[in-house]
């Protein structure tokens, strides 16, 4: 008797691995084992990387698709903002620390090294590298299809999300194509006949007519022709609400004039955040047994970074954080939700050096775009009251010379760049040797990718940016493009 108990303990055991190997999410994914010729790490001549057959059709995940998935773009944060973020929170967990699968991205755009949101969110949206400056067309400006037009053709719900403006580089790739990303105006009437159900950000001014200051021409207003094209429109916190519980179809909700407010403007109040916004689009998003695809921007860290201002950083970060709280805890309770969160791009060259003293910086730092505001470079009593914003700081005659050399708009990077310095916050030099470009300011560097959810296992390892897309296809059960 003893013997047989044993025994079945034994077989137990043997059988156990098979048992909890066959209860996990089966996912295959023969990457290639040799790459292609497009899959070297640096191409010699990348422009344009073809598409890799390797990969293509490749990918197939065993099990059922992802239904829910959430494309998460941290806008400018290199890796070295997550350091700083948790320096500067020590009492807040950051969320993707939690996530399961981390991956690296190379997000080489076709020339150069160095990405703009706009080649970066075109690779993100179509699956080919896209040249900087434009938005999800080709080489010769030819619209190329987006996976989440694609998605929506075969049944997905879509939508945007973003705290800067809906026409802006990042969200608009993945619903308009133009061979500028300046132009917004057109990228607004695009989106408006995107037939996209849900879309929130700021930038109201390009929906306008131009006699309502408006970027639209006179008499054109992209907002009523959005009403009667069935979405509902919001512009108020209150509104988004109703919205959500009135279970509108399709909802474009426009909450300011451009960017949603930064964390040191009183509008932020009245304002609905980045996290408020994620948790009504998943509200609505949620009730479609069709399934979803919604991409998110925290599209803030990235001016904050072209401005030098690590305090309003730190805010971001922390708003950040929420609404990646609120997608982990969404996606955590469904068997068939899935998140992957990327950055596009580093910006500014965010470093944190030995002589960083988190305490000291919590202490002293503020917004340096709030203090540009209240404090104008032309101050008579500049230095002296910037000594007494910043007690113990030592501001010399040539940080006031810098600072009173600046043109109107330059003013709030010099007042960052030199506040921050002080505190020992380290950024890429504010005067470089080559003039401004494109992706100025930017850095090409390898970026993090983390993932949680269905299928997340086709996330790890090294990716191409372009790539992306076409795994997010992969994990929802098609191939794309
Ligand atoms: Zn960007």
């Amino acid at each position: 008797m003893n013997h047989l108990r044993r025994l079945l303990a034994l077989v137990a055991l043997l059988l156990l691995p098979c048992l909890t190997q066959a209860q996990e999410p089966a996912v295959t994914v023969p990457i290639p084992a040799t790459p292609g010729p497009a899959d070297l790490i640096t191409p010699v001549n990348p422009a344009p990387i073809p598409i890799d057959e390797a990969l293509r059709g490749r990918l197939r995940p065993m099990g059922k698709p992802a239904r829910k998935v959430i494309l998460v773009i941290l806008d400018g944060l290199a890796a070295s903002g997550l350091t700083f973020a948790r320096a500067l929170s020590p009492r807040e967990s950051i969320e993707l620390d939690r996530f399961p699968i981390v991956g690296r991205v190379i997000g080489k755009p076709p020339q150069g090294e160095v990405n703009d949101s706009a080649g970066a969110a075109s690779a993100l949206a179509t699956g080919y590298p896209g040249p900087i400056k434009r938005l999800a067309v080709d080489e010769l400006g030819r619209p190329r299809r987006t996976l989440f037009e694609e998605a929506r053709q075969r049944g997905f719900k879509v939508g945007l999300i973003s705290d800067t403006r809906l026409t802006h580089a990042t969200p608009a790739a993945f619903g308009a194509h133009v061979t500028d990303r300046d132009e917004e105006a057109e990228a607004a009437r695009q989106l408006v006949q995107s037939g996209f159900d849900l879309m929130l950000s700021g930038g109201i001014k390009y929906f306008l007519p131009a006699e309502e200051g408006g970027m639209q021409p006179i008499g054109r207003n992209l907002l009523t022709e959005a009403a009667a094209a069935g979405y509902t429109v919001v512009k108020t916190r209150t509104e988004l609400a109703q919205a959500v519980s009135r279970n509108a179809g399709r909802v474009l909700g426009l909450f300011s004039h451009s960017f949603l407010p930064f964390t040191y403007d009183p509008a932020f109040r009245q304002t609905p955040t980045l996290a408020e916004l994620t948790a009504a689009a998943l509200a609505l998003l949620d009730r479609h047994p069709q399934g979803f695809l919604l991409m998110v921007e925290a599209g803030k860290i990235d001016p904050c970074l072209h401005l030098y201002d690590a305090a309003e950083l730190v805010a971001q970060m922390h708003e950040t954080n929420l609404a990646l709280r609120a997608i982990a805890d969404f996606v955590r309770t469904r068997p068939d939700a899935l998140v992957v969160v990327v950055p596009d791009h580093g910006t500014n060259g965010l470093a944190i050096v030995e002589s960083f003293d988190p305490e000291r910086f919590q202490r002293l730092a503020a917004s340096t775009m709030a203090l540009a505001e209240r404090l104008p470079a032309t101050a008579p009593d500049l230095l002296p009251q910037l000594a007494a914003t910043f007690p113990g700081v030592a501001f010399t005659e040539a940080d006031l010379a810098f600072l009173q050399a600046a043109s109107g708009k330059d003013y709030p990077r010099r007042l960052g760049y030199v506040v921050n310095r002080k505190l020992g916050v380290e950024f890429l030099p504010f005067q470089r040797e080559f003039p401004k470009g494109e992706a100025y300011d930017h850095t090409g560097e390898d970026l993090f990718l983390h993932a949680l959810g269905a299928h997340q296992g086709l996330f790890g390892g090294v990716t191409r940016q372009w790539e992306i897309p076409r795994r997010l296809a992969a994990a929802m059960g098609f191939v794309f493009p």
